[in-house]
């Protein structure tokens, strides 16, 4: 089995399952609950929030526990849009997000907000002259990913918060989920920021909203105590637990880590690249080497995908959470071609992955292209 989807999902560590059984062994009563098992546990959430927002070089009270990126990205886009919807209903975002960006926008769309799509320059990165013609007195918000899923871009941030000096009422909300652990982020210039543990070898169900102090949102889970006002439901102790031991490792090893991947990626982007029918659609300048985006002419995508996984490889077409058989947004966006956006593939690599593994799809791919050709 050859495995080159980590962009969709990772193996949980093994020391992130550790550190989720013992908390859950040792830490069983509920944080709310006023006895000393409940305060034990409270007060061992406390630390762990201390950890991350260490980690993340921000403050613990601006740390919000969701249940992962899709949540994170619906608090922070609804909960601004509720809470500033007084001071403007504008918002300006890309064609490369997520659908749990879209996804809310849309809502928004349908309660009166006007949504605005940036231009993106030929390599993917957001045009930041169309940004400024954009900009206006009720922006409230621009969401965009640091790094998008399907292609991998990694936008500038740093420029993209400079634009925002003349517009103190419009935020900058950011889907870091395909960046943590991986790309170095400048989370001076981000004003809320999501992510997610399952991305970074962590287990299902918890992420996190990174919210600055001066931010306020307007909840979408109403409730009962948590470890903010902002999100309702009786903490995750063990998933936090979890989180903190996923990222830590994480970030610890992201530059190792990076190098590695960044090897393999060169690697199939050189031997791919030797067929006329692959279009790379993840330009190298610009992207993260853990995901390798690329279209190929007149053979469909998702058969090649099929041969690769009669073979147990496994890589997919699109971010998995996107309708099948419709075009790519992003690849559409920037090639203007539906053809090309119909038939894509993303492989995506990890630190996990081996020299054996990439040559094992190299030659597979050669196989089914011949197969199919
Ligand atoms: N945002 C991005 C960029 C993603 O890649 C994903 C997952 O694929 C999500 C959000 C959603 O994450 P979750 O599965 O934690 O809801």
């Amino acid at each position: 089995m050859i495995y080159l989807d980590y962009a969709a999902d990772t193996p949980v560590r093994k020391e992130v399952l550790e550190a989720f059984n013992e908390a859950s062994e040792k830490y069983f009563a509920n944080p709310n609950a006023n006895h000393a098992l409940g305060k034990a546990a409270k007060a061992r959430i406390e630390v762990l929030t201390a950890q991350i927002a260490e980690l993340l070089n921000v403050k613990p009270q601006e740390l919000i526990f969701t249940s992962g990126a899709t949540e994170s990205n619906n608090l922070a886009i609804k909960g601004v849009a509720e809470q500033y919807g007084r001071k403007g209903k504008h918002i300006i975002t890309s064609f490369l997000e997520h659908s749990s960006v879209t996804g809310p926008l849309s809502y928004l769309q349908e309660k009166g907000y006007e949504v605005d799509y940036v231009n993106l320059r030929p390599d993917g990165r957001i045009d930041l002259e169309h940004l400024k013609e954009l900009l206006r007195p009720d922006t409230i918000l621009l969401s965009f990913a640091a790094v998008d899923s399907e292609l991998g871009v990694v936008q500038d941030l740093t420029a993209i918060k400079k634009l925002l000096g003349d517009y103190p009422n419009c935020l900058l909300h950011v889907d870091a989920t395909q960046a943590i652990g991986k790309v170095h982020l400048d989370i001076e210039s981000i004003d809320l920021m999501t992510f997610t543990a399952h991305k970074v070898y962590g287990i299902h169900g918890i992420g996190a909203l990174v919210k600055k102090e001066k931010v306020y949102l307007t909840p979408v889970i109403h409730g009962g105590l948590s470890t903010t006002p902002f999100r309702s439901g009786t903490p995750t102790l063990a998933l936090i637990q979890s989180m903190y031991t996923a990222l830590e490792l994480a970030l610890r090893e992201q530059n190792d880590s990076c190098k590695r991947v960044a090897q393999f990626n060169t690697q199939v982007r050189q031997a791919l690249s030797q067929y006329p029918e692959v279009m790379m659609n993840s330009q190298e300048a610009v992207t993260t080497p853990y995901i390798l985006n690329i279209s190929l002419k007149g053979i469909k995508a998702s058969l090649m995908q099929q041969k690769l996984e009669e073979r147990e490889i496994y890589i997919s077409t699109k971010s998995a959470c996107v309708t099948p058989n419709t075009p790519s947004r992003p690849v559409l966006a920037l090639s203007g071609d539906r053809k090309r956006a119909l038939s894509t593939l993303r492989i995506s690599f990890s630190h996990l992955t081996i020299k054996k593994e990439i040559d094992g799809f190299i030659e597979a791919f050669k196989m089914c292209y011949q197969e199919l050709k």
